[in-house]
């Protein structure tokens, strides 16, 4: 048997039961797609699964607000994806009569969708011929055919894109993509392999040669940005009702288009837990009242950031005036806000009421 044959027949009898594994919808893989770069399964499903119940089709989804898409995106992080995958319905309705394209070319147009992605939507639903390389992949073919020079080299990379072309069932090219995928997350692990019972330890290289352990060969790891954020949560109480300010991240950064609380950033911790209502001066535009509250440090790791963030509480009893959006506190929970923030208010936001 070939690896082709070997991997489908595998995949057949292995393969997990998830819900975008029953359609060749180019909608919903797409959405399934964008989910699940950098997502665990078990955390991206109830995502897919709500954002199909909430917009059905491409036309449902470009006609949803921003915001929206950002709000039922909340959790997962990375949220360019979120906006790409809004913007990239709107041109499907505006330059394809929202008809997904269905050419590899036109595919990798779309905002939002590189090589590997262009490649699981032609493949499924297109029956179009282009292997799909992800992490998963680059491991089990690493080790099968015993390539040692790092992944992280874009020569290497290439050198594995091209070994899967040369494997790709031209019939089944969907169901080949993914039998590779989901052998690399269920067998060909990067900790514990399951090489003894594996379908491939004959002919894999790596098992052979008994260096399964050092392959794939990766760089050094990147080094972690540490960012320092001092959060101020001003609330106000108008009569009986109580408002927070929140403010709106219009600048280039992960979080943009997202809300949080007027902050200061340090890059080092040399300010640690010492900021005092002075330091905020600036921000409100007026003196700050005395902190009611500070919270310890809610550390929030991302791939290449760690966030350590800190939140200290003012109250204002009467109306005020500052550079920020002034919403009911009841209301809080209709903006999209990042982690962090939803972590706190998780916390806190009763205590504020
Ligand atoms: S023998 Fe081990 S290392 Fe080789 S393909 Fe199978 S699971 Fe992966």
């Amino acid at each position: 048997m070939t690896i082709s044959e070997q991997l489908l027949s595998w995949y057949k009898k292995n393969s997990r039961d998830l819900p975008w594994r029953h359609t060749k919808n180019p909608y919903l893989i797409w959405l399934s797609e964008i989910i699940m770069q950098q997502t665990r399964i078990e955390q991206g499903t109830p995502y897919y699964e709500k954002f199909v119940t909430t917009w059905p089709g491409v036309k449902e989804l470009a006609e949803a607000t921003e915001e929206e898409v950002l709000k039922l995106w909340q959790g997962l992080g990375y949220y360019s994806r979120a906006r790409n995958l809004h913007e990239t319905a709107r041109i499907i309705m505006q330059e394809y009569d929202g008809k997904f394209p269905a050419t590899y070319p036109n595919i990798r147009k779309l905002k939002g969708i590189g090589d590997y992605t262009a490649a699981a939507i032609g493949s499924i639903c297109f029956n179009l011929p282009y292997p799909v390389v992800d992490g998963n992949v680059l491991r089990f073919l690493s080790r099968v055919f015993g390539i040692r020079e790092s992944i992280d080299l874009a020569v290497t990379n290439g050198k594995i894109q091209a070994l899967a072309l040369e494997h790709i069932d031209h019939n089944q090219p969907g169901d080949f993509n993914q039998a590779m995928m989901e052998f690399g997350a269920l067998v060909c692990k990067p900790a514990n392999p399951g090489c003894v019972d594996c379908v491939f330890s004959g002919i894999c290289v790596a098992f052979n040669s008994n260096t399964v352990g050092e392959i794939p060969a990766r760089n050094a790891k990147a080094t972690i940005r540490h960012r320092y954020i001092h959060y101020l949560v001003v609330t106000v109480s108008v009569g009986k009702d109580k408002f927070i300010f929140l403010n709106k991240r219009t600048g280039r950064d992960i979080w943009k288009n997202l809300y949080d609380f007027p902050s200061l950033e340090f890059s080092s911790d040399n300010k640690g837990s010492s900021l005092n209502e002075d330091d905020f001066n600036n921000l409100l535009c007026c003196p700050t009242p005395k902190f009611q509250q500070v919270s310890g440090p809610y550390i929030h790791q991302l791939t290449h950031q760690k966030l350590h963030g800190r939140f200290y509480h003012v109250h204002f009893d009467k109306p005020v005036e500052l550079p920020y959006l002034l919403v009911p506190l009841h209301e809080i929970h209709q903006y999209p806000v990042p982690r962090l923030i939803d972590h706190y208010m998780l916390h806190h936001i009763l205590m504020l009421k």
